[in-house]
């Protein structure tokens, strides 16, 4: 099954933001790459590390990212 990916997460200034689309294969964003969120922030990415995926995950993300695959909101 071929499943389109409609946004990913990324740990950045103390919360999991989402971004719109998928992340070009295997590419991790670096620490310091602005981003765009779907909660349309211009954040700086944290590193992908163990502890900063542990940060909580933004609401407003969320709720948009629930909207883009037709989850419940
Ligand atoms: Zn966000």
């Amino acid at each position: 099954m071929t499943t389109e990916l409609k946004h990913h997460w990324q740990p950045a200034e103390k919360k999991r933001h989402a971004m719109a689309g998928r992340l070009p294969g295997g590419k991790q964003y670096r620490g310091g790459e602005t981003l765009t969120t779907l909660c349309e922030r211009s954040v700086e990415a944290a590193p992908s590390t163990d502890i900063n995926w542990l940060w909580p995950t933004c609401e407003e993300c969320m709720r948009a990212a629930k909207l883009r695959v037709g989850a419940p909101v």
